[in-house]
């Protein structure tokens, strides 16, 4: 399958951090945060007119679930549209908050880990096919997983009971088993609850939990292009060398945490290879299968930064390396400041800035700020980000949720709408099933439109 669907949900730290005088506490804080979805959308769940999904699970921790995409750039700037609508949000916020007396200092951080030690999630989303049968399909995801912090790892600086220091994937602790059907429990790498959101006969999504939110949108584009290129090729049945991992999670946590020197990972079947020989495997395998096979043009992209990236590490060079991925730009960060600063790893003042390069806010936030001035490249036109704050990608079927909503909410008409289904509420017989996502044809959606139209308050 080539063409591919992909959708990437984010959880956001949310935090108030006054300077003085009262803090107001996060779940409060969310609260304040949703009225105006509320006040709009009728419920702290909706979906928006870009179709992607907007919601706060119990808890404080907003989450933004993009529309699906259908390439890696589409979905950067989908995914960079919600954290625009987030930020709105939450400058609307501060400013109620200093209508109550509050210090109007209103922070969201898009990572994974909360200072009292919790972690949030990115998960991601790949529409794979029904007939892909999982063990085969786990064989390989697996040790990609496990050794993808390598490429697309956010970075971080831990302080904990084994010390401080400097990990890759600071997701990589909070992560339990390789694979399984429960999010809670047990936290696994990928999670096969069976929710398609398609034709259940056809198609499977997958879903990758194991990730770290990613700010640079070359990381991005890396995290995503490389497992969907590996997808790729587990789909179509390529031969590949077993390099399954004896203990993922151990590796996992090896990979994590062996920045500098990197230690050989067990493979079942007694062999070892470092978490590098094993992703240079993989882009092997990718690029002579694209050779072979044909690709897009961003599929080839993806395998060009793939390697430039590798090479990078082989040689301990960076010609891209800082520029596109998150853990060594945040790492130059970190170890310009603490010489700057004579501090040592475990400062406070280094966790502070770790959590900085988070922060979502445009000219505060340290990875936008490295962005702007040209320190981390760019896939995506600043036009395409703004325009995918309203606007839902035009080559899925996010496209006629969009309009649908867009329409009805113009006339006033109350629909409920998931990933699938759409309906008008006082038309129970409007319900149409999207079971195919890359449906665009208007015609799928017609007697909806119709329906919506007849009842505007517009018409
Ligand atoms: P939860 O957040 O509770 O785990 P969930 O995984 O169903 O629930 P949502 O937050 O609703 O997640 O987000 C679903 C994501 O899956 C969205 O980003 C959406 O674009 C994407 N998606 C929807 N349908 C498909 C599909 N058929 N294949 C791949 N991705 C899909
Ligand atoms: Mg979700
Ligand atoms: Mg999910």
């Amino acid at each position: 399958m080539q063409r591919r669907i992909f959708g990437l949900e984010t959880e956001f730290g949310l935090a108030h951090m006054p300077s003085r005088g009262p803090r107001m506490l996060p779940e409060e804080l969310a609260r304040v945060l949703f009225r105006p979805v509320i006040a709009w959308g009728r419920s702290s769940n909706v979906f928006l007119d870009n179709a992607a999904r907007l919601y706060l699970d119990v808890g404080s921790h907003p989450e933004y679930a993009t529309a699906e995409c259908d390439s890696v750039r589409q979905l950067i700037a989908q995914d960079r549209a919600g954290e625009r609508i987030v930020h709105r949000l939450a400058q609307d916020a501060a400013a109620a908050l200093e209508a109550d007396g509050y210090e109007p200092r209103v922070y969201l951080f898009k990572n994974n880990v909360d200072s009292a030690g919790n972690s949030y999630g990115s998960h991601e989303n790949y529409l794979i096919k029904r007939s892909l049968e999982m063990t085969r399909l786990s064989s390989w995801l697996v040790p990609f997983l496990v050794t993808r912090p390598l490429i697309a790892g956010s970075g971080g600086v831990t302080a904990g009971e084994h010390g401080s220091g400097f990990v890759l994937s600071p997701r990589a602790e909070h992560l339990w088993e390789p694979v399984s059907g429960s999010t809670t429990r047990s936290r696994p790498m990928i999670n096969t609850r069976d929710e398609p959101h398609a034709d259940a006969s056809l198609y499977r999504r997958l879903h990758v939990i194991s990730g770290d939110s990613s700010m640079a949108q070359g990381t991005t584009f890396l995290k995503i292009g490389t497992a969907s290129l590996v997808l790729r090729l587990i789909e179509a049945g390529e031969r590949l060398p077993d390099v399954s991992v004896a203990n993922p999670l151990r590796s996992l946590r090896d990979v994590s945490v062996a920045v500098d020197s990197p230690a050989p990972l067990g493979l079942a079947d007694g062999r070892t290879a470092t978490a590098l020989e094993l992703q240079r495997t993989f882009y092997a395998h990718a690029a002579a299968f694209c050779e072979r096979e044909g690709a897009t043009d961003e599929e080839r992209d993806v395998l060009t930064l793939w390697d430039a990236v590798l090479t990078d590490l082989e040689e301990g060079t960076d010609t891209v390396l800082s520029t596109h991925v998150d853990w060594a730009a945040k790492r130059s960060l970190l170890t310009a400041y603490a010489a700057k600063n004579a501090l040592e790893p475990g400062d406070a003042r280094l966790r502070q800035l770790d959590l900085a390069y988070h922060d979502i806010a445009p000219g505060r936030g340290l990875a936008s700020i490295l962005e702007a001035s040209g320190r981390l490249a760019t896939f995506v036109p600043e036009a395409e980000i703004e325009a995918a704050v309203e606007q839902p990608p035009s080559t899925t079927r996010a496209a006629l949720r969009g309009a649908f909503l867009k329409a009805a909410r113009a006339g006033e008409v109350l629909t409920t709408v998931d990933w699938v289904n759409l309906r008008v509420n006082a038309d129970p017989h409007s319900q149409v099933a999207l079971k195919d996502p890359f449906e665009t044809a208007p015609a799928a959606v017609a007697p909806l439109m119709e329906s919506v139209s007849r009842l505007s308050t517009a018409s």
